[in-house]
């Protein structure tokens, strides 16, 4: 990572936007196809033929040698489960479905947190105001200022309800490189951070947990879990601060908001 913020153009954002749709639109066939029996394989496949049949390149296969398109991480795995054969969606389970997209140069990134047939009040609950964090996180985007109070925004609506704010990961510029300065994290460190301009594009991803906030990696060296394998939540969305306020180049056509 370098350590300068790049902003972006007018028509970059445009370019940016381009890559965020394929993501958004990845993600809401991705989750019109979640259901108990499912393998995160053959999501993994679906992901990826929808991204290439627009001119996308995923971005996340062989970033670093990850094996998958999609980033697939069931219940208390937080991030960057790799989508296998072998795992096969049940009622009642969560799905963190987190996809990257290239084309014409420029990266989109979003994630979303999908509830495998009924789940538990108290899972549902979690997924809705992890949702709901990056909403205020995004409100947050605003002309004057700083990437903290984007983190703050975050933290000051999840602490309320006593949930775990992971540490370990945290959200990034993006552009032309998957990840760009600055950091973006889901809680203020006290540090002092860049002011947002114009052009700047943040992926804001709060990754709330259940229970505990310490996470561990498995033995495959990616899937990122839980340290007390409660349920964890992850939304992610790629955003330009403008003139006229957020622009949240990731939105899905379904979404309220
Ligand atoms: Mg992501
Ligand atoms: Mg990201």
């Amino acid at each position: 990572m370098g350590r300068q913020i790049i902003l972006k153009s007018p028509s970059e954002i445009k370019k940016m936007l381009v890559a965020n749709q394929i993501v958004a639109n990845t993600l809401e066939l991705v989750e019109d196809n979640v259901k108990p029996g499912v393998s995160t394989w053959q999501l993994d496949q679906l992901a990826e033929k929808n991204c290439r049949k627009q001119g996308g390149v995923p971005a996340f296969k062989g970033y670093r040698g990850f094996p998958g398109s999609l980033c697939v991480s069931i219940n208390e795995e937080v991030v960057h489960g790799i989508p296998s054969k072998k795992r096969i969606l049940q009622e009642g389970d969560v799905l963190s479905v987190d996809f990257g997209v290239q084309i014409n140069g420029f990266f989109g990134d979003s994630a979303i947190t999908i509830p495998v047939g009924r789940v538990s009040d108290e899972i549902a609950d979690l997924l809705k105001h992890t949702q709901q964090s990056l909403y205020w996180a995004i409100e947050a985007m605003k002309i004057g200022n700083r990437v903290h109070d984007v983190s703050k925004a975050v933290q000051d609506y999840i602490e309320g309800y006593g949930y775990g704010i992971v540490r370990n990961f945290v959200g990034h510029g993006i552009g032309s490189s998957l990840h760009e300065p600055p950091e973006v994290p889901n809680f203020y460190s006290g540090r002092q951070t860049p002011k947002l301009h114009p052009g700047m594009v943040l992926a804001v991803e709060p990754m709330i947990n259940l229970g505990t906030e310490e996470v561990k990696v498995l033995k495959d060296g990616w899937t990122v879990i839980t340290a007390d394998k409660k349920v964890s939540a992850h939304f992610e969305h790629s955003i330009a601060v403008t003139e006229d306020g957020p622009l949240v180049l990731s939105r899905r056509q379904n979404e309220e908001f």
